[in-house]
């Protein structure tokens, strides 16, 4: 369906993306599959493409990584580009401004690479990780704290706050062994960190209760059938998550999905107090409910040693802290409490509230006026919540914007300047990495993975990446 022809004859309409992960190719692909005569050139801030798709979702859900294959059929297309390696922002050499001359359309879709904060005391003391940050560290991202700062074998207890399925996968990551682990794409230096951590006991821990869990039940049955881990529930926790108008709550249609998910999670071992747990020598995962975080307290080596709580009680469906308090003892801890974006343009209108640029079906505005040529689409648009399914529909749905914009002929063909592009991106003092450049380097990463029995042995070093290109 793409042909080479198409590009060299008709490249007249032209789409810069900022981003390469899911919103960004998923959009791309269905912009094409209407205007197959357009150019898309992918600006990526790191040397690899899929955003996330690499660096978040879980190594044991390589399922969900497969998707790389599809992206990579879209990058390789002639008629796009990917410019890896370059960051674009207001700062950049390469920014809106120069996009925007260069190219008919522009589009945001650079995802939401932030954290979310718990504003309380202390939470960033030793041994108090954001998810990100951890997620990363798994996954070999380029973006990624550095082993020496990741100790897991110093304490026996961990708690997860959130229970969304990032809380999920990290639980999952620290419950596996190695024999589960192994064969995946997680570095040799992750596994010997994270295979030999000492938890028994993860406390996942959400402010509100059951009902309102964010994780989805694909991920927590999955959780609850890792080996060699216990899955416990607090009785007054699952009591107290119901209110007498709990089901008119949720949408009719939702109710039944709802009932499966939470059924699943009343038959782990219903306990009243930790002490009730088997004595097997498993790992302990406790799902608890309806409790606030109030405060972290450190020891004297400045490193967390326990987590104090409000416990909250439901009215509509949301957490209202009590004056009951309870706490945990933990040497770690992980907030699973979300991603968020951030603006990246100062003329671009962001919501700094509910962190997304603000948009009307993926149309953007700048300084309060509808821009007709500035898309978004991915996270950025819709915050850091759902899964690629829904990642692939907000596309969908941007990628219909952009199109009745070209429809109505408000998009002026343009071809890219690429001499000045590259000057630009010269001036900032970094290399592109094209797409072939970056398929040597995945192909490596395949060859020394299989030597190991892995999936792929993921290069780390950018040093090495340049290493490989050169050949
Ligand atoms: P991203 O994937 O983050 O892509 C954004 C891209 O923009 C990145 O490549 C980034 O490097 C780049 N970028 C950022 N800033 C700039 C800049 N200034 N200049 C140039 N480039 C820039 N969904 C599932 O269906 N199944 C799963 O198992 C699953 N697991 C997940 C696990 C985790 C930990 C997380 C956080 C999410 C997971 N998801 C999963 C959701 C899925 O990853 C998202 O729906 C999807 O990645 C969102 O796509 P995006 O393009 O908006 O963002
Ligand atoms: P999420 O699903 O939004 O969950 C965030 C969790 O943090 C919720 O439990 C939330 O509780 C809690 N929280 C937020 N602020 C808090 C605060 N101040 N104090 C205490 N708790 C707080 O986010 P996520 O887990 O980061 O996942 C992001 C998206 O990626 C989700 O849509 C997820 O489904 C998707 N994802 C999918 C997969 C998969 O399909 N396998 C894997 C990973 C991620 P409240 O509900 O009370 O706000």
């Amino acid at each position: 369906m793409f042909c080479k022809f198409i590009h060299k004859r008709f490249s007249t309409l032209s789409l810069a993306v900022v981003g390469s992960g899911p919103g960004a190719i998923f959009t791309a692909k269905h912009l094409m599959k209407k205007h197959t005569n357009i150019v898309v050139d992918f600006y990526e801030k790191f040397p690899h493409p899929f955003g996330l798709i690499r660096t978040g979702v879980a190594p044991d859900h390589q399922d969900v990584k497969n998707i790389e294959h599809e992206f990579s059929h879209i990058l390789s297309l002639p008629q796009t580009k990917f410019f890896g390696n370059v960051i674009v922002n207001k700062d950049t050499p390469l920014n809106l401004e120069i996009l925007k001359k260069n190219y008919s359309a522009v589009l945001l879709a650079y995802g939401a690479h932030g954290d979310i904060t718990l504003g309380i005391k202390n939470e960033d003391c030793k041994g108090c990780f954001n998810s990100r940050n951890f997620v990363n560290w798994y996954n070999s991202s380029f973006d990624r704290i550095s082993n020496d700062k990741i100790i897991l074998n110093k304490t026996e207890d961990c708690v997860i706050i959130g229970n969304g399925n990032v809380a999920i996968d990290i639980a999952r990551m620290l419950s596996k062994s190695f024999e589960d682990l192994k064969q995946f794409d997680v570095g040799d230096d992750v596994l010997e960190i994270i295979c030999n951590n000492t938890i028994k006991n993860i406390h996942m821990v959400a402010r509100r209760g059951v009902n309102q869990a964010a994780f989805t039940t694909k991920e927590i049955r999955e959780l609850h059938g890792v080996k060699g881990l216990n899955t416990y529930i607090f009785e007054d926790e699952i009591k107290n998550s119901f209110e007498a108008d709990s089901e008119l709550q949720v949408l009719p249609n939702e109710r039944r999905q709802l009932k499966r998910k939470v059924d699943l999670v009343k038959s782990f071992d219903m306990i009243n107090n930790i002490n009730q747990i088997k004595k097997d020598g498993r790992k302990n995962l406790f799902l608890r409910f309806l409790n606030r975080p109030k405060e972290i307290i450190s020891d004297n080596t400045g490193t967390i040693s326990e987590i104090i709580f409000n416990k909250t009680k439901l009215i509509k469906g949301q957490a209202v802290a009590t004056e009951e308090t309870t706490s945990i003892k933990c040497g770690l801890l992980f907030k699973s409490i979300g991603y968020k974006s951030h603006s990246i343009f100062d003329t671009v209108d962001f919501n700094s509230k509910s962190s997304v640029i603000i948009n009307d079906k993926g149309k953007v505005s700048e300084n309060k006026v509808i821009s007709d040529n500035l898309f978004v689409s991915g996270w950025v648009k819709t915050g850091a919540k759902g899964v690629l399914d829904t990642t692939l529909r907000e596309a969908v749905d941007t990628a219909d914007t952009i199109n009745k914009q070209i429809e109505g002929g408000f998009l002026k063909n343009k071809t890219p300047n690429y001499d000045e592009i590259n000057s630009l991106i010269a001036k900032s003092g970094v290399k592109p990495i094209s797409f072939k450049d970056w398929e040597k380097v995945s192909n490596y990463e395949i060859e020394e993975g299989k030597k190991k029995g892995k999936i792929r042995d993921k290069v780390t070093d950018i040093n090495k990446v340049f290493e490989l290109i050169k050949h």
